[in-house]
């Protein structure tokens, strides 16, 4: 990718399948029914092995491609979520502090981020956005394919609207090739948009793979791989078959709480707020009526200092149908909380990351352990839940993550009873099968990699100063 011009004339490409999984990408390469790509990827370039974000939703696993940042960082913990510092209980009076995404406050996810925080638009003026939610930064009429309500709206419920879909994506993308601009971010939404009413290995999802591989080859053909250029084909999320659902909301009205959710939100009186994120994991916040500045703390709750909130409610959640696990905060940093017992995650004075499982090992890792961010991500990759110590801690730095994080096991999720269509497959949580992402270079990365670590990599390879305070790294420049 680094052959001979200068780094004025390179170009990056940044095509993101939404959940597009990994080892089905791998599968369908293998059999060579993805020639295009194998020819301007996979040959001069590969596989990374990658993990997305927590939690692994659409839309806020965006975020990291195009900010080098965490969702907590970026100060959007979920697809749904409550400011309790701003929320005062006004249903009406206080909407614009309870986020829902996927609806109206679709734009938000632009201006929700942190002031100051720069974007690749706003770091590569000459940059083109296809189908993307995110357009902070893009300079006026560089945005084509418009996300917009289109998405979030009625367009996302008929299968039938998917194939067009990436292809009007694939014919944008082929038409500005010839424009050769620095900077391309093109989405396709097809693949996770059709898994979400099948299994991720269904006939009809392996076609929307197929069909990208054929846009692959149409931008070949207009010129979109001439020339000195970094194209990355990744994913934001894997997706898994979901068998069974358990709605928390429910749950809690069960044990006599009165809970705000969407899509009314609207309670009298409500002692607790859950939104669901995408639709495997869920915040959790209790007095959503009491305005504060700080998380209660599990020790807290446990204590009964929480008027009319059961001090049983954790435990109680953590022993639903389909839960994998609680968290929460404590003095010292997190408590992991599942059926078989509890384990604590914190950050030393050294800057590394202490896993301790007290009476369970919540996370499946076999063992204590002392690591460094990048060491966790290595040590983690194969496990049930991959890059969970920092994905965790990440999430908790949001003042607008819940008091909880509720975090969906393998085949549930945390759905709630409102959604149509029924999804048949899901993402969100921190289950390796959503985890687990789709990076592919057309040059070779040192592996393994996080999605945020694609920002500072396109960044340098465009020769633009890469900002401090980012939660990536460029691949091969890691030190542990
Ligand atoms: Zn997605």
């Amino acid at each position: 990718m680094t052959a001979g011009t200068s780094v004025s004339g390179r170009r990056a490409a940044l095509l993101l399948v939404d959940g597009a999984r990994n080892d089905v990408f791998e599968s369908l390469a293998e059999a060579g029914e993805l020639p295009h790509i194998e020819r301007h990827l996979l040959g001069p370039g590969g596989v990374t092995p990658a993990t997305t974000v927590f939690p692994s939703t659409t839309g806020v696993a965006y975020l990291p491609f195009l900010t080098g940042c965490y969702p907590g960082t970026c100060d959007i913990p979920g697809i749904r979520w409550l400011d309790a510092a701003r929320y005062g209980g006004d249903w009406w009076r206080n909407r614009d502090h309870v986020r829902n995404y996927c609806g109206y406050q679709g734009e938000k996810l632009n201006t929700d981020l942190p002031d100051g925080m720069r974007t690749v638009f706003d770091l590569v003026p000459d940059s083109l956005a296809l189908c993307s939610p995110i357009t902070r930064g893009l300079r006026d009429g560089r945005e084509r394919v418009s996300f917009g309500r289109k998405f979030w709206g009625s367009l996302a419920h008929y299968t039938a609207g998917y194939g067009p879909l990436d292809r009007a994506v694939g014919q944008a993308l082929c038409r500005l090739a010839p424009q050769r601009p620095r900077f391309v971010f093109a989405v396709f939404p097809g693949v996770d948009g059709v898994t979400h009413f099948h299994d991720p290995w269904h006939p009809a999802v392996l076609e929307m793979y197929r069909q990208i591989d054929g846009i692959v080859g149409a931008y070949a053909d207009a010129g979109g791989f001439d020339g000195d250029h970094l194209t990355l084909l990744v994913s934001d999320h894997g997706l898994e078959r979901v068998r069974r659902h358990t709605d928390i909301s429910l749950a809690l009205e069960a044990i006599g709480l009165p809970t705000l959710r969407h899509p009314i939100l609207w309670r009298k009186d409500p002692e607790v707020a859950v939104m669901v994120s995408g639709n495997a994991s869920a915040q959790v916040y209790f007095k959503p009526r009491v305005l504060r500045e700080r998380r209660f703390h599990v020790a807290e709750i446990e204590a009964g200092a929480l008027a009319g909130v059961p001090p049983t409610v954790i435990d109680y959640l953590a022993a639903l149908p389909g839960v994998a696990m609680v968290v929460g905060t404590d003095d010292s940093g997190l408590t992991l909380i599942s059926r078989l017992g509890r384990a604590t995650l914190s950050e030393t004075d050294c800057g590394r990351i202490a896993y301790r499982p007290d009476t369970a090992d919540v996370l499946s890792l076999g063992a204590a352990g002392e690591y460094s961010d990048r060491e966790w991500l290595a040590r983690t990759l194969e496990t049930p839940y991959p890059d969970a110590p920092v994905q965790l801690l990440q999430l908790f730095r949001s003042s607008r993550t819940g008091d909880l994080v509720v975090i969906a096991d393998v085949g549930y999720d945390l759905r709630v009873e409102w959604e149509f269509p029924e999804h048949r497959s899901g993402h969100g949580s921190l289950i390796a099968a959503h985890m687990r992402c789709l990076v592919v270079s057309n040059a070779p990365l040192a592996g393994p990699v996080r999605t945020v670590d694609l920002f500072p990599l396109v960044l340098d390879y465009l020769g633009v100063p890469v900002p401090d305070g980012i939660d990536g790294v460029i691949p091969g420049k890691v030190s542990t």
